[in-house]
């Protein structure tokens, strides 16, 4: 393989430099971490999945004309996107109450919220991530009061589509994160959805059991994530076809 130059490393990604100008190559690992990467693992297949799901999101997003910074998927584990100024917040919208929420506001999980909520995370691993008020976020300079309005817009389409599109499948669309990133044409700015949608960043629970079918599953050690991942990508359509299929020996009697 030609060499690349590599521009960040994140911990379940990484992104090279483009073919042209103004676009990335995004590489997903199948590094696993939780708790602010104190527990970390490595899943066979899961940068496969993700690679897989997150196209399928994305696309749909840019088919509905919720743009994206998504061009289209190279191969098993790499994807061409636009390059973006990736905004310092994690964008986080919750319909069911569960994790980080339901621990700092004593809601039980699994209750439904009475509309769906908008919290913003900043984006610093050395404090973990802390939660933070619109006013922090414009007298900071993160963000301003457009770029909000545009964030929560952003926000409330992908919190459509997607319980939309889980829901078809038997999945409930408890909460997820988003990153949102800024897309320059000339002096032009607009906001787009960045970064992954996948697993990794949803919470997805199964309508009838309540099967947990995302990272839960890896932070509280309750089964097999890869085989989770792969639930949603079946019930979804979209299995990555496994270029050398696995056969196993035959017994023969
Ligand atoms: N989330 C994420 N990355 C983070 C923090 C949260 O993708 O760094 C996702 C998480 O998977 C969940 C949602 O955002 O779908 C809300 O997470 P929460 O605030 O409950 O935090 P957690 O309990 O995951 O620490």
């Amino acid at each position: 393989m030609a060499r690349r130059t590599k521009v960040y490393e994140g911990k379940a990604k990484i992104l090279y430099e483009g073919p042209e100008p103004g676009t990335l190559v995004q590489y997903f690992k199948d590094d696993a971490t939780a708790f602010n990467a104190e527990k970390r693992d490595v899943i066979d297949g899961k940068g496969v999945l993700n690679n897989f799901l997150s196209e399928f999101v994305m696309n749909g997003l840019n088919q509905m004309g919720v743009p994206t910074h998504f061009i289209r998927r190279l191969n098993m584990r790499e994807q061409l996107i636009r390059s973006v100024e990736i905004i310092p917040l994690e964008v986080v919208v919750r319909n069911i109450a569960a994790g980080s929420m339901s621990k700092r506001l004593g809601i039980e999980e699994g209750t439904a919220l009475p509309r769906p909520i908008i919290e913003f995370y900043y984006k610093d691993d050395a404090l973990g991530d802390p939660l933070v008020t619109e006013d922090q976020i414009l007298a900071f300079n993160w963000a301003s009061h457009q770029d909000l309005d545009d964030m929560v817009a952003l926000a409330v389409r992908v919190n459509d589509f997607l319980s939309g599109v889980m829901l078809a499948v038997g999945i409930r669309l408890i909460d997820f994160k988003i990153e949102i990133g800024r897309q320059f044409d000339g002096d032009m700015q607009r906001l787009v959805v960045a970064d992954e949608i996948s697993p990794d960043s949803c919470r997805l629970w199964d309508v009838k059991t309540g099967q947990k079918l995302d990272k839960d599953v890896f932070r509280r050690d309750l089964g097999d994530l890869a085989d989770a991942y792969s639930e949603v990508a079946r019930r979804l359509g979209v299995m990555p076809k496994s270029p050398t299929p696995i056969t196993r020996p035959k017994l023969m009697n």
